[in-house]
């Protein structure tokens, strides 16, 4: 009894522990993606190869949106 009530607040811990670190890599994620496309690009990339495209708010991509829609 006491080894499964162990057994089961160390999975709980397990996966409190993985959630924090995924929601980290998120936010890693995030705060990269938020870098790249702050004020100016700063990739060589063609917007529509770009990874950033279809979030991003910069003029070059938005004339690439309309330049695809053609
Ligand atoms: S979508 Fe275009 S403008 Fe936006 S970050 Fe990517 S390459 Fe730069």
């Amino acid at each position: 009894m006491v080894e499964q009530h162990a057994s089961r607040t160390d999975r709980r811990e397990w996966l409190r522990t993985a959630a924090r670190w995924s929601a980290l890599g998120g936010l890693g994620v995030l705060g990269v993606g938020l870098v790249a496309r702050g004020g100016d690009c700063r990739t060589d990339a063609d917007c529509c190869q770009c990874y950033l495209f279809a979030r991003c708010g910069l003029p070059q991509a938005d004339d690439a949106r309309r330049r695809t829609q053609r």
